[in-house]
């Protein structure tokens, strides 16, 4: 079976930087901050927003593998 993770998003956290939009799909503009599509995925999107997960400076994303 297909790998899967959880995302988590702290808003609260968020500065706004849009580094999540730039290494990945997943991560898109919302007003001043941003939001994910998707809070579920699997197989290769995994990794994209494991980068984004490494790339915010403030620790408001959080990728949990299952
Ligand atoms: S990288 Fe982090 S701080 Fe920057 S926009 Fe994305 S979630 Fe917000």
């Amino acid at each position: 079976m297909a790998k899967t993770a959880v995302i988590k998003y702290f808003e609260d956290k968020c500065i706004g930087c849009r580094a999540c939009v730039a290494v990945s799909g997943n991560w898109v503009e919302n007003g001043e901050k941003v939001r994910p599509l998707k809070t579920k995925v699997s197989g290769k999107e995994i990794g994209e927003n494991k980068k984004a997960e490494a790339v915010c400076p403030v620790q408001a994303i959080k990728v949990t593998e299952k």
